[in-house]
């Protein structure tokens, strides 16, 4: 293990050399724009991999700079190899954190009450809202409840962000004695995986092992946070078995299923599989009305049934985005010293509706798009038709058909004069892709995330 992780070492630093190499080679913004967020993953005698952080990044890369960067790690290296650039989840994941950024400082200022993660009472189950989009996820946990162990083992719980995994996960342990500290692990598995690697560096990992092998009930969240980790989905897999021997109950949470899980070891992904996988949804019209009466209820806030029907309404996506919604209708209540009505709260939540109903405009699509595939502004209207730039074009178009209310005419007359037979072609050809390329969807999904969707 030792060897590889020196080597893992290794690689990440001949390649921030080789970088340092480029840097004197391209422009700073090209730097910025394609080699600033990228990860020597693997070399071996032939091929340098490089992690970027998404497919159309590698796609580009590999058709504008591959030979640049085979010929200044040849410098480097005093060998000749070849340059594979590939996806890197974590990477990915990162992008994604950072795109998400600009919604989530929108809801923050929404929402100044945060939660420690362990208000006993705020995660119990029995304030957990139930509807369609989650009474499956809710009863698995009831379940695990009364019978831990036995019921589901493991419990994989999967869902977008604000959806209320950890809710169900902290509930279900603080069910199960938590607080009381019964051989109950609550971990994240980024704390998971650093107090691995520090046990691992400081020679304590019998001590870090049993910490966790006693343990009656195991709830690990945000697993997908393992992608690519190897040594760690090593040690999680030792310890996984250890527990699963002793009965122990295992609950997990992802932000994706089992197998979309960047890189995650076969026997994980198994395991994973083995007990109840189950995914929680966004919420319906009536359950988001459910639960804004439940949040107003809980401050003891009283809100006139035709507000909360406005908000529910209005505030479309996650649960966490309605919670941000009550805050700001009770601190405007507050402020302005009177009952809230449907202006006010129209008012109050200005800056969350706008964000999820604006409408989409083309050249909206057009810039998103044009940084996201690193070309050049006008690339997409213009009349080129290489690889990177039809295919990047054949997605702004599928964007533009599916986040607006724009006809195949009005698509391809914004993207360079194109006929209504072209733009049906290639938004069909885009959507062929999603279905069949979980990697490509994913990206599709963060793309529309930049608009809100
Ligand atoms: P996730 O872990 O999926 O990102 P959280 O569990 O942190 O989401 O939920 C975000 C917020 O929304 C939390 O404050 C949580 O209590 C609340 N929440 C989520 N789902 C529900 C629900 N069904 N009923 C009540 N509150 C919920
Ligand atoms: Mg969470």
């Amino acid at each position: 293990m030792k060897g590889a992780l020196d080597l893992h070492v290794d690689v990440a630093t001949v390649w921030r050399e080789i970088l340092s190499d480029v840097r004197e080679k391209v422009s700073e913004k090209r730097y910025n724009l394609w080699f600033k967020n990228t990860v020597g993953l693997s070399l071996d005698d032939h091929t340098l991999v490089v992690g970027v952080r998404g497919t159309i990044m590698a796609h580009l890369l590999d058709k504008q700079y591959k030979q640049l960067v085979a010929e200044t790690a040849a410098a480097r290296l005093g060998r000749e190899v070849d340059v594979a650039f590939v996806v890197d989840g974590e990477l990915f994941r990162t992008k994604r954190r950072e795109e998400q950024e600009a919604g989530r400082r929108l809801l923050e200022e929404a929402a100044p009450e945060r939660a420690a993660p362990f208000e006993v009472e705020r995660y119990a189950l029995d304030n957990f809202v139930t509807g369609p989009c989650n009474e499956v996820a809710y009863n698995a946990a009831l379940e695990v409840v009364s019978d831990p162990g036995n019921a589901y083992n493991p419990l994989f719980i999967h869902g977008g962000v604000g959806l209320g995994k950890t809710h169900l996960l902290v509930g279900i342990a603080v069910a199960l004695g938590l607080h009381r500290r019964e051989h109950i692990e609550y971990v994240s598995a980024e704390v998971f995986t650093n107090r691995f690697l520090f046990a691992l560096t400081n020679r304590t990992l019998d001590a870090f092992r049993s910490c966790y092998r006693k343990a009656r009930l195991l709830v690990i969240d945000d697993i997908h946070f393992l992608a690519n980790k190897t040594h760690t989905q090593e040690e999680f897999l030792n310890t996984y078995n250890a527990l699963s021997r002793g009965r122990c109950q295992i609950v997990m949470a992802s932000d994706s299923p089992p197998k979309l899980i960047g890189k995650l070891k076969e026997g994980l992904v198994t395991r994973f599989l083995s007990g109840l996988v189950v995914k929680l949804d966004k919420p319906s019209f009536a359950t988001r009305l459910k639960i804004v009466r439940h949040k107003c209820a809980r401050r003891r806030f009283e809100i006139p049934e035709t507000v909360a029907e406005f908000a529910a309404r209005n505030v479309k996506g996650s649960v966490r985005e309605l919670e941000g919604a009550v805050n700001s209708l009770v601190a405007y209540a507050n402020l302005s010293r009177r009952q809230i009505d449907v202006n006010g709260a129209r008012q109050a939540l200005r800056g969350l509706i706008e964000w999820h109903c604006r409408p989409v405009r083309l050249p909206e699509i057009d810039a998103v798009i044009t940084a996201w595939s690193g070309l050049n502004e006008g690339d997409l209207r213009g009349r080129s038709r290489t690889r990177p730039i039809s295919r990047a074009r054949h997605l702004a178009m599928y964007l533009a058909r599916t986040l607006g209310n724009f006809s195949h005419a009005e698509i391809g007359a914004y993207f360079g004069g194109r006929n209504h037979s072209s733009v049906s072609a290639a938004v069909k050809n885009i959507s062929g892709m999603v279905e069949q390329d979980a990697d490509f969807a994913k990206e599709v999904a963060v793309l529309k995330a930049e608009f809100g969707r």
